[in-house]
């Protein structure tokens, strides 16, 4: 018996047996990565190919929405569905696939000039309308693909092309920011550098019913190389959030040992832990998968093709002239 019911069709039952084998690497693998030697956005691919993997997630069953800039080349070099789409628009486009096909895995890859500048409104509105999707934004603190300008995330003094004296203002945090938006129910930030603490923090987000924004600190060596590097060479740097309902790295506690026990079901404690310290904050700030969901809350109905087409035809016949 399959899901088809009784069948003698050996076609049939070759797709059947297709549908039933188990994904490996090479069915998520797309075209050869081209950032520079040493780009953090490689280890991100590595990680978000292993959860496809461990998930096993059906390709044809999962969308990459990208907006523009290094990382949004992210959907090229996986061979599920993709949408490289224009700038700062990553997250409108992903919530209209979701609310039309809530059978998709969606995920999001944004940069930081990307996600908090031109895409800023989008952003504040994909949290509050909390459609499930993995929104993923790599900050490497500046613009790469338009070569060294000033970001949002760009340190204060940093010199850049656009503001060679130096970043004039203090930088956006975008964690802070996602924690004030209302209704948001998952926020997470974790480093490149530490593919065991990504991993989990991949794994989470993709766990969480609802709309998971992971901020992911991104190396650039070529434009931003001293951006981390103390948070890379000195573990005492980095301050890990911990708890059952957040991630919990076991491996990583002989190398980073400031740990800090924190519930992401507090909000106010989160506020506090996102605002800037001595130390690198990873870990779940916050999580409650008991938000309103806009997905949930407005279906979209669905439709055949031809009902579609039907639709749309008539929408354009109203302005034909
Ligand atoms: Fe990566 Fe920076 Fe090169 Fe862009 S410019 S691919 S962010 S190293
Ligand atoms: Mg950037």
């Amino acid at each position: 018996m399959t899901a088809f019911g009784e069948t003698s069709c050996p076609l049939l039952t070759l797709a059947v047996a297709e549908d039933e084998h188990d994904f490996t690497l090479s069915d998520y693998e797309g075209a050869a990565a081209r950032w520079c030697p040493g780009c953090g956005d490689h280890s991100v691919l590595t990680a978000v190919e292993r959860l496809l993997v461990a998930e096993q997630l059906k390709p044809e069953q999962t969308v990459f929405v990208s907006g523009i800039g290094c990382s949004s080349r992210f959907p090229h070099y996986l061979k599920t569905y993709g949408f490289h789409g224009i700038h700062g628009r990553a997250l409108p486009v992903a919530t209209g696939v979701k609310l039309h096909r809530p059978d998709l895995t969606v995920f999001v890859v944004m940069g930081d000039g990307d996600c908090t500048s031109i895409g800023a409104g989008h952003w504040l509105h994909a949290v509050r309308y909390n459609v499930r999707m993995v929104a993923l934004m790599l900050d490497n603190a500046i613009y790469g693909l338009t070569k060294n300008q000033t970001s949002p995330t760009t340190p204060q003094g940093l010199p850049t092309n656009t503001q060679p004296r130096g970043s004039y203002l203090p930088p956006l945090n975008p964690i802070a920011a996602t924690l004030g938006i209302t209704n948001a129910s998952f926020v997470a930030q974790t480093a490149e550098w530490m593919p065991a603490h990504l991993y989990a923090t991949l794994r989470a987000a993709y766990r969480h019913e609802g709309f998971a924004f992971v901020r992911v600190l991104q190396r650039c060596p070529v434009f931003t190389p001293s951006v981390y590097q103390i948070a890379v060479q000195k573990p005492e740097r980095i301050e890990l959030l911990v708890h059952e309902d957040g991630v919990m790295v076991p491996e990583l506690e002989k190398s980073y040992k400031q740990r800090l026990v924190h519930d992401p079901r507090d909000l106010d404690r989160a506020r506090e832990l996102a605002e800037p310290g001595e130390r690198i904050r990873l870990g779940v700030f916050y999580r409650d998968a008991g938000k309103p969901r806009y997905d949930l809350i407005r279906r979209v109905p669905s439709r055949t093709a031809a009902e579609r087409i039907a639709l749309l035809n008539g929408e354009l016949d109203k302005h034909a002239v």
